[in-house]
């Protein structure tokens, strides 16, 4: 079997987080010092807090995300951030195509694949997420909408890339597909990219997200193919964090 990359476990805050909760972001510094984990860690906080939280989290094992970027490097794109400026503040990644941007921000393959480019541009790692609507799933229409996402999102060079497969009913929800389930994506995600380029293919990071809790982490973290988890809700406490992260112990 193929080298299996180094597992990650990324935290994606969303639209929580104010300056003093960097009393997390602490303690997930602290738990992991204490008791390292075999995955990268990362925490994606909104973009007021990634200069602080980079300055927090200099030297330790946690590395600081971003949420999204703007494809171009700057210019007249009120309220953007750019991939470059995200880098200046400390980041080191940006999950580009999150189905809550897909949706809520109407953003297309080919935006989310503008997007990737520019992460890679700036030397970012892209967390390039995909993932399937309940009525997709209840059609069978799984696999055909998971190939359209990657043949339209997908940046032109996988090197320092991660997919983040993330079915759009399992976000929030306290649902998650069954371990088949999820290994048949991951198959089926690993081979895309190896028939893309063979060498680097082997080596993306594809993580499962949607309801991933310290509870069931183990249980899907030990699927093949699954190199980590994209986890929402439960990184906003350090303890289900690391209790997350423990499950690659
Ligand atoms: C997410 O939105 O990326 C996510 C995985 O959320 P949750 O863990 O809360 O389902």
């Amino acid at each position: 079997m193929a080298h299996q990359p180094r597992p990650l476990v990324a935290g994606n805050w969303k639209m929580h987080g104010i300056a003093a909760s960097v009393a997390e972001l602490e303690a997930i510094i602290a738990g992991a010092a204490s008791r390292p984990p075999s995955a990268d860690l990362m925490i994606c906080p909104p973009a007021t807090l990634i200069a602080s939280f980079a300055k927090v989290a200099a030297g330790s094992t946690v590395a600081i995300g971003a949420q999204d970027c703007h494809a171009e490097v700057s210019g007249a794109f009120t309220g953007d951030l750019s991939a470059e400026m995200l880098k200046d503040a400390g980041a080191t990644a940006v999950i580009v195509g999150h189905s809550e941007r897909r949706s809520l921000h109407g953003e297309t393959d080919d935006m989310v694949k503008a997007k990737a480019m520019a992460a890679a541009r700036a030397d970012l790692t892209a967390i390039l997420c995909i993932g399937e609507t309940s009525e997709e799933r209840e059609a069978g229409a799984t696999m055909a909408r998971l190939k359209r996402q990657l043949d339209g999102s997908l940046p032109d060079t996988l090197e320092r890339l991660v997919i983040a497969y993330e079915p759009v009913w399992a976000i929030g929800t306290g649902l998650t597909p069954t371990p088949a389930d999820v290994a048949e994506v991951h198959k089926m995600i690993r081979n895309y990219l190896i028939s893309k380029d063979k060498a680097q293919g082997e080596t993306v990071r594809i993580l499962y997200g949607g309801s991933v809790k310290p509870q069931n982490a183990k249980e899907l973290m030990a699927v093949p193919n699954v190199n980590g988890a994209l986890v929402g809700g439960a990184s906003l406490k350090a303890a289900d964090f690391l209790g997350i992260a423990a499950a690659y112990a």
